[in-house]
C-alpha cells in the first residue's frame, strides 16, 4: 500500500489559523506584534523564503518589515543593523535570513540577536533553553516536524527515531526535540557507518542532508514515518528521467520551468513508508507556520513580561 502523503500545506495552514486567533487576542489588549527580516544580498533561494514569510505574515495581519542589505556589507555593519532592530519597540522578531555572505561571521551576527526577538532560535540562549523542559523559542524546522508528527497522529513516546544529519539549524534541535517527546533517538551524519541499516531501525526518519533522492527503499522499515526536509532542483533531463520517469504531475511541472524540486529521500521510498512529508508541500510550509508562532511567542513573551518557564 502506497504511505500516506502527510500534506504540510494542511498543517500549516490550520497552525496559521490558531496564530490568527492569538494574534486577535492581542490586538484587542493593544499588542501588535511586528517582524523584521534581514536579508543580504541577492540570492533567488533567499527571496523566495522570505516572500513566503511576508506573504504569511501578510495574510495574518502581522506587521513585517524588510531591511535589504548589500553583498557587501561587513559583519560589523551587519551586528549594527540587529542592534538597531534589538532596540526597537514595535520589533518583536527579528529573522536573520540565511545564508549569509561567506566573509561575514554568521556566529557572530545570531549572537547579536536579542535571544526574546530571535525568533530562528539560533541564539545559544534559545540553544540552551531547547535543552530544558522548558524551550522558548525552537528552531522553526524541527518544531514543525514535531508539529506533523503530532497533528497526524503519530506516536513519537517509545519509537525509534533516527536523524540523518547533524547541522545546528535542523538535525541537532531536531534529536533534542524528538528526546523531550521521548523518542528514543540516534543521529547519523556523513561518517556514520551502514547508514541503510542504522536507517532501517527507525519508526520515525528524519532527512536532513541536502543529498537528493540519497535515501532508498532499502533504507526504510516497512511502514516507517518518513520526514524528508531535504530540497535540491533538478534541472537535467537524466536526472529527472532518473528520479520521475512517467510521473505526468512532474513532467508537467518540468517542461514548464525547466526544474523540479527534489528532497533528500527517493520517490520509489513511497511504496515502503507508512506516511511519508513530499517535497514540495512537506516540512517547508511548516518553517514558515512556525516562525508566525514565534513571533506571537516572542511578543508575548517581551510584551506581557513573561518568564520562559511560564510561556
Ligand atoms: P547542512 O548544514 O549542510 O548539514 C547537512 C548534514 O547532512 C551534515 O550533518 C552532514 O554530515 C550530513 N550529510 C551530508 N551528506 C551525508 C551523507 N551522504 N550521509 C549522511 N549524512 C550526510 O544542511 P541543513 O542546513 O541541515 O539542510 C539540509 C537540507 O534541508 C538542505 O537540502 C536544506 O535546503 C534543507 N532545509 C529545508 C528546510 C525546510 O524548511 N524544508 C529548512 C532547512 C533546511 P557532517 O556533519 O558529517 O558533514
Amino acid at each position: 500500500m502506497p504511505a500516506t502523503i502527510l500534506d504540510g500545506n494542511r498543517i500549516a495552514t490550520a497552525i496559521k489559523e490558531e496564530v490568527a486567533r492569538e494574534l486577535r487576542a492581542l490586538n484587542l489588549a493593544g499588542i501588535y506584534p511586528g517582524l523584521a527580516i534581514v536579508l543580504v544580498g541577492d540570492r533567488d533561494a533567499s527571496e523566495i523564503y522570505v516572500r513566503s514569510k511576508l506573504r504569511a505574515c501578510a495574510e495574518l495581519g502581522i506587521h513585517t518589515e524588510i531591511t535589504h542589505l548589500p553583498e557587501t556589507i561587513t559583519t560589523a555593519e551587519l551586528i549594527d543593523a540587529v542592534r538597531a532592530l534589538n532596540r526597537r519597540d514595535d520589533i518583536d522578531g527579528i529573522l536573520v535570513q540565511l545564508p549569509l555572505p561567506k566573509h561575514v561571521n554568521v556566529k557572530l551576527v545570531q549572537l547579536a540577536v536579542d535571544p526574546v526577538k530571535d525568533i530562528d532560535g539560533f541564539h545559544p540562549i534559545n540553544i540552551g533553553w531547547l535543552r530544558t523542559p522548558h524551550p522558548t523559542l525552537a528552531p522553526c524546522t524541527p518544531a514543525g516536524i514535531i508539529e506533523i508528527l503530532k497533528r497526524s497522529n503519530i506516536p513519537i513516546e517509545g519509537a525509534e527515531a533516527v536523524v540523518v544529519g547533524r547541522s545546528d539549524v535542523v538535525g541537532k534541535p531536531t534529536c533534542t526535540l524528538l528526546l523531550k517527546e521521548n523518542a528514543t533517538v540516534t543521529v547519523c551524519h556523513s561518517k556514520t557507518h551502514d547508514l541503510a541499516g542504522v536507517c532501517r531501525r527507525a519508526d520515525i526518519l528524519v532527512v536532513a542532508i541536502g543529498r537528493a533522492a540519497l535515501i532508498r527503499r532499502d533504507y526504510v522499515k516497512p511502514g516507517a514515518t518518513v520526514i524528508d526536509v531535504g530540497i535540491s532542483r533538478i534541472a537535467a533531463r537524466a536526472a529527472f528521467d532518473r528520479l520521475f520517469k512517467g510521473d505526468a504531475k512532474r513532467e508537467q511541472q518540468f517542461a514548464a520551468k525547466g526544474s523540479v524540486l527534489v528532497g533528500d529521500v527517493h520517490p520509489e521510498v513511497a511504496e515502503v513508508a507508512g506516511a511519508i512529508t513530499p517535497v514540495p508541500g512537506g516540512v517547508g510550509p511548516l518553517t514558515v507556520a512556525m516562525s508566525m508562532v514565534n513571533t506571537i511567542k516572542a511578543a508575548k513573551l517581551r510584551r506581557l513580561k513573561l518568564e520562559p518557564v511560564g510561556a
